[in-house]
């Protein structure tokens, strides 16, 4: 018999999310915008520890939003972690820029500061300083955010976090995300918490708020008939979905304490094979494990990721590769990468050994524990079997 599958990061409800949107339906607040949106931006704000949020309809189009404040246009550059997911960078092309990837560390797989300044250093000789830094937290892990900050200071570049995958997770006690000029957040359905679609930008600049806000209710002009200047999208997140947000955030840091102990858990039955090593965690960071990923060495365990990814589904077990670098991707052909290390860069080393395990916060410890018996079947197997 076939086992129900288990998903790699599916929604978890808390049980509120069907009060708040019933709520919605009671008040006939149907309509985009109303209470749930504003209780939603509220709690953002206060949860990330900026002066205010803005809820919209994706984390794509907080990007997109962040970017189109900051004036990126035709002939800018903007520098871009390159071991992300394609969101990070789609922005940049929607607004005909130029994307530039930097690529990571092995200390946090995040973007590595010296291949950052060694980008920065390049622009600048050739007087193109980029209008801005993306800069990724992947899989719930702090990049070494505050050394990022004082590069993208030195050079006055505006620092972008993207933090869609890292809602939950602290650098130093504070969330990431509320370091840079602007953060943003996601709410699609595989994050830790979910509207079933949604994102969020966050700010202490209050004017780029207000920007943003123009500018994701169709740039209308103030004036009683519809005026408009500029071009704008309509980029807010429905009264209905924030009602699910809503409910979601409420058990946030349950649910960071329930995939650490997805991520804890696989560690102990899986962390002493010798070739396999689990995503560090930064000293001074806490991150929120939203996937547990691991790299697999082949030459040790004999196993390519793609082997258990291939034993786990045929049980029904949704596993994935880590993300495959921006730089590497046929669409970005061309786009300059800068690294600190050779020239096949960490992230890609990454790639090609990683793997993402099934994260879920509701999954059930015999889940876990099945899947942590298949890889360790193929990882490690066991002597005694002939
Ligand atoms: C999910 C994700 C996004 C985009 O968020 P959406 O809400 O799906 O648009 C951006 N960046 C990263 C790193 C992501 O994982």
């Amino acid at each position: 018999m076939v086992q129900k599958r288990v998903f790699l990061s599916p929604p978890h409800m808390s049980g509120n999310e069907q009060y708040y949107v019933e709520q919605a339906f009671e008040t006939n607040w149907i309509a985009p915008l109303g209470p749930n949106v504003k209780a939603l931006e509220e709690g953002f704000a206060q949860y990330a520890g900026t002066n205010g949020a803005l809820a919209v309809s994706s984390g794509t189009s907080a990007i997109h939003l962040a970017l189109k404040v900051l004036g990126v246009s035709r002939g800018d550059t903007v520098f871009c972690s390159s071991f992300t997911f394609i969101a990070s960078a789609n922005p940049i092309v929607y607004q005909g820029a130029e994307p530039v990837f930097i690529d990571s560390e092995f200390d946090t797989w995040n973007m590595s500061p010296q291949a950052l300044e060694i980008a920065l250093d390049t622009a600048k000789k050739k007087r193109r300083i980029p209008k801005a830094v993306i800069l990724v937290h992947l899989f719930g892990q702090s990049a070494k955010v505050e050394e990022i900050q004082s590069i993208c200071r030195k050079y006055k570049v505006a620092l972008i976090e993207d933090a869609a995958e890292s809602l939950g997770s602290t650098f130093k006690g504070k969330q990431t995300g509320s370091f840079g000029d602007m953060g943003i957040y996601s709410l699609n359905g595989n994050k830790i918490i979910t509207a079933s679609g949604g994102g969020m930008l966050v700010s202490d600049n209050e004017d780029y708020l207000d920007k943003a806000l123009f500018l994701s209710t169709q740039a209308r002009d103030p004036a009683i008939h519809y005026e408009h200047s500029s071009v704008g999208y309509n980029y807010r997140l429905s009264n209905i979905l924030a009602g699910v947000g809503r409910a979601q955030l409420e058990v946030l840091d349950d649910r960071v304490s329930a995939r650490r102990g997805v991520f804890d858990r696989y560690q102990k039955s899986l962390g002493a094979i010798p070739g396999i090593a689990f995503m560090p965690e930064l000293k001074d960071t806490r991150g929120n494990r939203w996937l547990t990923a691991v790299i697999i060495d082949e030459k040790v365990t004999g196993t390519r990721p793609i082997d258990i990814i291939h034993a786990l589904e045929a049980e029904n077990i949704e596993s994935r590769p880590l993300w495959k670098p921006l730089h590497l991707q046929p669409i970005f052909k061309g786009s300059a990468f800068f690294t600190a290390a050779d020239d096949i860069g960490v992230s890609s080393r990454l790639f090609e050994q990683g793997l993402c395990l099934p994260s879920g916060s509701a999954m059930t410890k015999e889940d876990q524990d099945r899947i942590a018996a298949i890889v360790k079947e193929i990882a490690a197997p066991s002597k005694m079997t002939q």
